[in-house]
């Protein structure tokens, strides 16, 4: 059976609607994040762009750096410029988008999963949760379930 989520940006003109659970949700705590949300840290969700879908509204985008030092593509609703969604070069055909995932309806549905790159995490967020933490990023290999990581293996084939 499908799943529906909804979300959208601050200003209500976009709205999208995600089709399955996120196949991994992350915090992370980069400095580029945290320029990037004006905030501590962002959770991002990975999901299938194929279970994207939008309902309202349109997206721009422009190009930023990051912490992979690989291109990164932010989707930003054209009216507000809330960021959405990105995409990172490094993930093949583009066919998985990583969710910002606090523009959902209901942020706390998809809770992270782990938290990386707590390097540079703020000195008074304390991490008391039991969730995996790196230093930096993770190796996927090691902390997907198994059909996260079939899901992400599907997309990227
Ligand atoms: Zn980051
Ligand atoms: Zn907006």
């Amino acid at each position: 059976m499908k799943k529906n989520y909804n979300g959208g940006c601050s200003c209500g003109e976009f709205r999208y609607r995600i089709l399955d659970d996120p196949i991994f949700t992350h915090a992370c705590h980069c400095t580029l994040c945290q320029k990037y949300t004006s905030s501590a840290f962002i959770l991002h969700s990975a999901i299938e762009t194929l279970n994207f879908s939008i309902q309202t509204g349109t997206l721009i985008n422009s190009n930023g750096p990051s912490g992979s030092g690989s291109l990164h593509k932010v989707f930003r609703c054209s009216e507000c410029l809330d960021q959405i969604y990105s995409q990172f070069n490094f993930i093949k055909n583009n066919n998985i988008l990583i969710l910002k995932t606090t523009t959902l309806d209901d942020p706390n549905l998809f809770p992270p999963q782990a938290h990386i790159f707590i390097e540079n995490k703020l000195n008074w967020v304390k991490l008391n949760d039991d969730i995996p933490k790196f230093k930096k990023m993770y190796n996927r290999e090691e902390i997907y379930s198994l059909e996260s990581l079939q899901r992400r293996r599907l997309a990227e084939a």
